[in-house]
């Protein structure tokens, strides 16, 4: 008992320690090399926290099982705890055998595990150490190891990383910035800034994109790409996302105090935010809160971010409760995903935002061109509005202009702006054509 852990059988961490310490002094003495693997199943804990832990139970049982199988005669599996194993591999006379190992753990745990009346998708990551060049004792190997499959993860987990020096300074990094996101958010470290979007007939301002930046220190703002994707992955996101629609309301019912009236606001959601089961709920109580009227909301959602989805049953029940509620809902980045256009056609939506990547080729390429003037008929056929983004010269907004574009944004017309200026040119009622 003191050397087995109960559920799978597998030895437990007690007997890996004595086990590593034997096999370190073994491959010393043959000078062989020692290969140490470190997993972890990547998705354990939504299994576990959705079906139960009889479930989770059988799972690791039979995860236990497919690591026994896909590895050598010799090698040791051990659980030492939740849902992590390790694997040690002696006597390698060339690193490369243990690359063989992992890609088969990898390809056994892409098969689904049927357990009782499901099919349960739940792959692994693994992170790897080698005795003697990374580690002189058990604690730093398995240190190593745990910090080169933490790496797997971030790659987008379902891979295998050997460990290297500089690994864990990367990785530092990354849990610096992340423990600093988090205190930023208590410390109010966010601001919003605000892009006009334009009609093209009138030249009116008709709504306003809320765009988000960092105040990390106080030299100045860090751009959005520099922190959603971790932000996204780490789910910090969720909080962050609710601040920003929080405060983009609140922007909003100010100026209409201010007696700036018909502006909508445009808000980006994240599909992280969009897919949490209490996103409506969430939106309903920040609707309460702020008191801004539902028309006066657009939710922008990335192409890829609805393909992400996988059920697309799912993704439309979501926008059409969204859409029940009054919120409009925009197509961000289109053109850059895969969608199927039956798809869009079921989806709720309001307008469709033509990528930049696009934009910036038009009018001289051809193929940008072509691609544009698609989308644009593609949104008249379905009743929808178009929006190009990222305008910059003239001649892009005649070519917009000539082909019945509905909507742009731009630098041509505005960069984002802070609060003071963007108000200032609100109150202005500064006009695209004159
Ligand atoms: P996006 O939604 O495609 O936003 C437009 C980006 O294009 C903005 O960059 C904007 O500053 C930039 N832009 C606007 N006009 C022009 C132009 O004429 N030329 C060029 N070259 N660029 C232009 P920004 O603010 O750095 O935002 C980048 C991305 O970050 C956004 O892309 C959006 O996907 C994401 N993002 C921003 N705020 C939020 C947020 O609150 N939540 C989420 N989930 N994502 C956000
Ligand atoms: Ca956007």
């Amino acid at each position: 008992q003191a050397y087995h852990d109960s559920l799978t059988g597998l030895p437990n961490r007690n007997l890996l320690n004595d086990r590593l310490g034997l096999e370190i002094h073994r491959s010393e003495r043959n000078k062989l090399k020692l290969g140490i693997m470190f997993l972890d199943l990547d998705n354990f804990k939504n299994i576990n926290d959705t079906l139960g832990h009889l479930m989770g139970d059988k799972l690791l049982k039979e995860a236990s099982v497919r690591l026994l199988k896909s590895i050598r005669n010799g090698d040791t599996a051990s659980r030492i705890g939740g849902d992590e194993f390790t694997v040690l591999l002696p006597d390698l006379s060339d690193p490369k055998e243990i690359v063989v190992v992992a890609q088969r753990i990898l390809r056994v745990f892409k098969e689904p595990f049927l357990i009782e009346e499901f099919e349960l998708y739940c792959t692994i990551s693994i992170g790897i150490t080698i005795f003697p060049t990374d580690g002189k004792d058990q604690t730093e190997l398995l240190k190593n190891a745990d910090l080169a499959m933490y790496h797997a993860k971030n790659l987008g987990k379902n891979n295998y990383v050997f460990f290297s020096r500089g690994l864990d300074l990367q990785v530092k990094q990354r849990l610096e910035t992340e423990n600093l996101l988090w205190h930023s958010l208590r410390e109010n470290r966010f601001i919003l800034h605000y892009q006009p979007i334009v009609n093209l007939k009138t030249g009116n301002i008709i709504g306003i994109e809320a765009l988000v930046r960092w105040q990390k220190s106080d030299s100045g703002l860090i751009p959005p790409m520099e922190f959603i994707p971790l932000a996204e992955e780490t789910g910090l996101i969720l909080e962050l996302g609710q601040w920003v629609i929080e405060s983009a309301c609140n922007q909003s019912m100010k100026w209409k105090e201010q007696g700036i009236h018909s502006l909508y606001i445009s808000i980006n959601i994240s599909s992280r935010q969009f897919s949490r089961n209490d996103f409506l709920a969430c939106v309903k109580k920040l609707l309460k809160k702020t008191g801004i009227a539902t028309h006066a909301i657009n939710f922008q959602v990335t192409e890829n971010g609805l393909l992400g989805f996988g059920e697309s049953g799912k993704i439309i029940r979501i926008l059409r409760d969204l859409r029940k509620l009054g919120i409009k809902l925009s197509i961000d980045d289109f053109g850059m995903g895969f969608s199927s256009l039956n798809s869009i056609r079921e989806y709720p939506i309001d307008t469709l935002k033509i990528d930049r990547t696009f934009i910036k080729g038009i009018p001289h390429d051809s193929s940008c061109a072509a691609i544009t003037r698609s989308i644009i008929g593609l949104s008249k056929n379905l009743g929808i509005h178009s929006l190009a983004e990222g305008v910059e010269t003239e001649a892009q907004l005649d070519f917009l202009v000539n082909n019945q574009c509905d909507l742009m944004q731009g630098f041509l017309f505005s960069p984002p702006l802070p609060e003071p200026e963007i108000t200032q040119l609100l109150m202005n009622k500064k006009n695209l054509y004159n």
